[in-house]
């Protein structure tokens, strides 16, 4: 185990003003905490802490993060409480070894992969001070580097979730040299014989065509040397996984050289790595489009460095990267990088940034193709930004709109845990059913049976589930008084129109909204499940109200038999001004299609049930829904500019949903209210005109027809 002295003499190293007493004091406070306790190996579990802190130390970390690594453990596995912590450390630390504590507890399995990014950006948002994060990996980084003692079973959970979570996490904050780490480790557990087949192919590499690594390091030297240009030489091969990674991405072999070894030049100044480029470019040739500069456009993180690739004599590409020490040692600690120690100075707490700040600063030098998954991370995160991630107790995310309760949350689960809830556990603690849930909180259901949803809770639920699920609920337990309330509204609903609301009309009603029974239909009129107008126009659509408006839409079509109802098919969406035909459907009305929709073709040998519409010719109020599939550059504020530009041409958005989203590229579905096919083609040419727009189509299903029921 490391002593204390030597890890004292690793942070001195980078820091020399550091207080050693403090780092002195948490070795001993964290060594007779963890007394008497072992890790599986057979090591004293301190050992572990000592390790993290050293790791930490590599990155050239602050005393409090060094402090908080070997604490990280106390809160959570010793009787140390954070009061103790606090008192003996300070609140600063104290925050931190709650913070890492918190991401401990999250418990992450393996069958919730499909959530690896909900939990990224909940670590993201958790962590208001990323040095949390930063312990966070180092403490993943050991367990991995150590994972050979767990039980097997263990061993494929951890790797599972370091390849999905802790790697991409480390790449996000710019550890490019801990992403490798991790998920090579991570892939040695979950695909050995992958790894190792990797490696034979290496060997064999080798014994063919001898050092390569050797051979142009050698001639690079020789050439920078050559031009008076001191200069070091890096090359390496990449990890397994990088090149496995690469080979299932690009379907190739293991044959070029510039997906195997890469090879680093470091410059003395700025103006060096130019003048290497030059040399470089000069003796092999450069590889058309691989050129980046990112010294004079860095990357977000801070990365700065030139990238290319060239090709030698017998065509065999190699990548190299040109940078200066500087530029260098931010590229390997990234993120973190910003904020370690340096010369003896801070300021209050420098760390402590607010992560969802920083990830959306990525986007504002975006351009560059390596950027794009930071800035969808970036985009994700503002879109949820109305969204709140909470926690079952067994670990689960359970992802709810901002403002949601316990009520929602238990819906969210199981209608049945919803219908039984009687109580909820936020953190541990009793809460009433109205409070507002937050970001990482465990919330925890208290059931009863034979329990039933209150009314009151109508107004705490916020999510469509958990209110359509009570109101159904609340109608079954109390249908007789919601038959008797709708009984009332339905009365009411028609005298307003000047008609009856008799037995025949109810039954009417309840036929054409295909309901079993004017009851069904009064209870779910009493429940709000449907409004008085429903039911009025059920049965009277073609009424006018007292300024003599049409009541419904319905009489927009020519050519129905009187009480014949219409409605629009779902496979082509006709809009006036298009084309028509009906479709007679018994028990259903008629069914318009527009003429050139294939869905037709199901009913040619049914003559006896096309008929013949036309659109009235007069102005349509704009309520006829037409899906738009649009494929937009993935830039941001395009998503805004073209809600702006539907809303300017006078339709309204129903609903929106994205079927795709790459990195360059999104591709999403809207539906718009529309009234006529003019307004739709003026629509359709104002997108297109948007630079970032690359598509606009007009979804037209070829939809599966119910030929049944003539
Ligand atoms: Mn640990």
């Amino acid at each position: 185990m490391i002593s204390a002295d030597a890890l004292i003499a690793l942070v001195r190293d980078y820091n020399p003003k550091t207080n050693v007493d403090r780092i002195a004091a948490a070795y001993d406070f964290g060594r007779a905490m963890h007394d008497g306790q072992f890790r599986r190996s057979g090591e004293p579990y301190f050992s572990h802490p000592v390790e993290v802190a050293a790791i930490l130390t590599e990155q050239q970390l602050d005393d409090a993060t060094i402090i908080t690594a070997l604490l990280h453990d106390t809160i959570e596995d010793t009787d140390a409480s954070y009061g103790a912590v606090a008192d003996k450390f300070g609140d600063e630390v104290a925050m931190l070894v709650d913070g890492v504590t918190k991401l401990t507890n999250l418990q992450l399995s393996s069958h919730e992969t499909k959530q690896a990014e909900n939990f990224r950006k909940l670590f993201m948002a958790m962590s208001r001070d990323l040095r949390v994060i930063l312990v966070k990996l180092a403490d993943r980084l050991h367990n991995m580097r150590t994972i050979r003692s767990m039980a097997a079973e263990k061993q494929v959970q951890k790797a599972r979730e370091t390849m999905d979570i802790y790697a991409p996490l480390a790449g996000r904050m710019g550890m490019q040299w801990m992403r490798e780490e991790l998920e090579d480790l991570s892939f040695r557990v979950l695909n050995p014989e992958g790894r190792q087949s990797i490696i034979r192919r290496f060997i064999t590499l080798q014994k063919e065509s001898g050092d390569v690594i050797e051979r142009i390091t050698g001639d690079m030297k020789h050439e920078l040397a050559k031009a008076g240009i001191t200069a070091e030489v890096l090359g390496r091969a990449k990890k397994p996984y990088s090149i496995w990674r690469k080979m299932e991405e690009k379907g190739q072999g293991f044959s070029r050289l510039s997906d195997i070894y890469g090879f680093r030049i470091i410059t003395s100044n700025e103006e060096d790595c130019y003048r290497a480029l030059g040399t470089i470019h000069q003796r092999w040739s450069a590889v058309p489009d691989r050129f980046k500069d990112y010294i004079s456009q860095p990357k977000t993180n801070g990365y700065r460095s030139i990238h290319t690739t060239v090709s030698g004599r017998d065509g065999k590409r190699v990548e190299v990267q040109i940078r200066t020490r500087p530029m260098h040692d931010v590229a390997e600690t990234g993120v973190a990088a910003h904020w370690s120690y340096r010369d003896g100075v801070r300021s209050n707490n420098p760390f402590a940034v607010d992560p969802v700040k920083w990830v959306a600063g990525l986007t504002e030098q975006f351009d560059a193709e390596e950027d794009h998954e930071d800035f969808l991370e970036a985009v994700k995160l503002e879109m949820y930004a109305d969204q709140v991630f909470c926690f079952s107790p067994k670990g689960d995310v359970v992802k709810l709109p901002r403002g949601a309760t316990p009520i929602d949350y238990a819906y969210a689960i199981h209608t049945r845990i919803g219908s039984a809830c009687v109580g909820a556990k936020v953190d541990g603690l009793r809460v009433p059913l109205w409070t507002r849930l937050k970001n990482g909180q465990s919330v925890e259901i208290i059931i009863a049976e034979g329990q039933t949803p209150q009314v009151s809770w109508l107004d705490i639920a916020t999510t469509g589930k958990a209110r359509t699920a009570i109101r159904r609920a609340l109608r079954e337990v109390d249908r007789e008084r919601f038959i008797k309330l709708g009984r009332e509204l339905a009365r009411s609903a028609f005298e307003h129109v000047g008609r009856k609301s008799t037995d025949k009309a109810l039954s009417t009603a309840a036929k054409h909204l295909r309901l079993k029974s004017p009851d069904e239909l009064l209870a779910r009129l009493g429940s709000a499940e449907l409004t008085g107008h429903d039911v009025v126009q059920a049965v009277y659509p073609d009424l006018t109200n007292k300024d003599g408006e049409k009541v419904s839409p319905r009489r927009a079509v020519i050519g129905l038999s009187p009480g014949q109802s219409f409605e629009r098919a779902a496979c082509c969406q006709p809009l006036p001004g298009e084309r028509i035909i009906g479709i007679t459907f018994r028990g259903k009305g008629v069914v318009v299609h527009a003429i050139d929709c294939d869905g037709l073709g199901a009913y040619e040998d049914m003559p006896e049930r096309w008929v013949d519409l036309n659109w009235h010719s007069g102005t349509h109020p704009a309520v006829y829904g037409v899906t738009l599939e649009l494929t937009i550059c993935n830039d941001a504020g395009v998503l805004g500019r073209i809600c702006t530009l539907i809303g300017e041409k006078k339709a309204n958005i129903n609903d929106m949903e994205f079927i795709d989203r790459k990195p360059d590229y999104f591709r999403l579905r809207v539906n718009v209210e529309l009234r006529d096919v003019e307004q739709l083609h003026s629509l359709m040419l104002t997108l297109e005109a948007d630079s970032d727009v690359a598509a606009v189509d007009r979804l037209r299903e070829k939809a599966k027809h119910p030929v049944s029921a003539g």
